[in-house]
């Protein structure tokens, strides 16, 4: 048969270059068509280059724009309106969100109308609008393909399962850069000292909800719509190897797991292909070598991130959208060195605590939620910065 062709938002990341290398690998399977990025456009028409196929490119930032240069055949676009017409490209069957931040929401939903295959990485679209975009999905007839290392095993766990059947998913967390330091420690660490992931190598942001483990919040909430669980069916547990992505627990107690070596290629690989496999483009678990697994719960008090994203989640509405946006802030600041790294939690609750969560009625009400969380959180900034 011909090849998936393919749309990747985000292609200058973490998840985007994990994605070419897939692709590069894959070259009967998948072929790019479409690549966007903020405003990296060297790197863009570089792959560009790379892959012939690609005929569109989108850079977001007007100024990257003017000033990129494409190999010719290739149009370029600008703008969220660029990110959109990527996202539905008449010649794309799947497209790739992988954009950090809520960009990626509207081109995703414009991606799910136009009938797209849509393979997600972004946590943002579902943590904001999973009400909508899951509805979307169902009234499009379109599976949602999870890229996230730990939905994608829950998705591959769940394979002739019915959802009906789960009494829980349970996420694994490595625990981030800090989970062996002294609770006393954590007032002084850096922006440096939370970008060292010991198992991961991924973007700024999502190491640093890594080391908080805001990013298993997200992505419990995000497990929450993906696989329609209730609150209390989701939960996490503290694994150091990142080998083991994630627990099913059926009605019977069986618990089905998926092994994989920490690298996105393997989850990448399966979204994009599915339901095909093909050999993967870095080697397996090597089991000529010992290895273990760990399991251990989680110390709510080191990580009052997770806490805060549960109540979230159990708030439902609104609530999980003013916690990602004000995480957004407070770790932004974080990395700007405005802000303490135990002013996260800080910041964050006092935003969830200073705003009303209703039921969004649409979209627009998410949209208005998150731009006013995001300016009560940056008020709030200057309680907490580092004079
Ligand atoms: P990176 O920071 O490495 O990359 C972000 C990408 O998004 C870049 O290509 C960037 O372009 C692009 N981008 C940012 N803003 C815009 C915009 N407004 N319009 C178009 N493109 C934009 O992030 P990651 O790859 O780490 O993460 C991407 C998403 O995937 C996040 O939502 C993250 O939570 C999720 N994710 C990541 C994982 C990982 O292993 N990294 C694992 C699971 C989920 P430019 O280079 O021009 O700035
Ligand atoms: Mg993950």
């Amino acid at each position: 048969s011909s090849p998936q062709r393919v749309v990747l938002l985000g292609a200058t990341g973490s998840i985007g270059e994990n994605a070419l290398r897939v692709i590069a690998a894959h070259p009967d399977y998948l072929q790019l068509v479409g690549i966007a990025a903020h405003s990296n456009h060297a790197r863009l028409a570089e792959i560009a280059r790379a892959h012939p196929t690609v005929r569109h490119v989108a850079v977001f930032d007007e100024t990257a724009r003017a000033a990129a240069q494409m190999p010719a055949g290739v149009t370029l676009h600008g703008g969220l309106e660029g990110l959109t017409t990527l996202a539905t490209l008449p010649e794309a069957d799947t497209v790739l969100t992988a954009i950090v931040g809520v960009t990626g929401l509207e081109p995703s939903l414009a991606a799910i109308a136009a009938g797209k295959d849509l393979a997600v990485a972004s946590k943002e679209i579902l943590v904001m609008a999973g009400k909508f975009v899951m509805a979307a999905a169902r009234q499009h007839g379109i599976t949602l393909r999870p890229v996230d290392s730990e939905h994608n095993a829950v998705f591959q766990c769940l394979a002739d399962n019915p959802t009906k059947d789960i009494a829980r998913v349970v996420l694994t967390a490595s625990g981030g850069a800090f989970r062996d330091r002294d609770l006393a420690d954590l007032a002084h660490v850096t922006p440096a000292d939370a970008l060292r992931h010991p198992n991961w190598d991924m973007g700024p942001k999502i190491t640093v909800d890594s080391a908080t483990l805001a990013n298993k919040g997200l992505e419990l909430i995000e497990a929450q719509w993906l696989f329609d669980l209730r609150p209390e069916q989701c939960q996490a547990v503290l694994h150091t190897q990142s080998l083991a992505h994630c627990l099913v627990e059926f009605t019977d107690g069986a618990m089905l797991t998926h092994l994989c070596p920490p690298s996105m290629t393997f989850p990448i690989q399966h979204a994009l292909l599915h339901p095909h496999r093909l050999p993967s483009v870095e080697p397996s678990l090597d089991l000529n070598r010992p290895f273990s697994l760990d399991f251990r719960p989680i110390d709510e008090a080191r990580f009052p991130m997770l806490r805060l994203a549960l109540a979230a989640m159990r708030a439902g509405g609104i609530a999980p959208a003013v916690y990602n946006a004000a995480n957004e802030i407070a770790v932004a600041a974080f990395l700007a060195e405005q802000m303490p790294f135990l002013a996260i939690p800080r910041l964050v609750e006092q935003v969830l605590d200073q705003t009303s969560h209703q039921d969004p009625d649409q979209l627009a009400d998410v949209i208005a939620a998150d731009a006013a969380a995001r300016r009560l959180a940056q008020s709030l900034l200057t309680t907490f910065a580092v004079s």
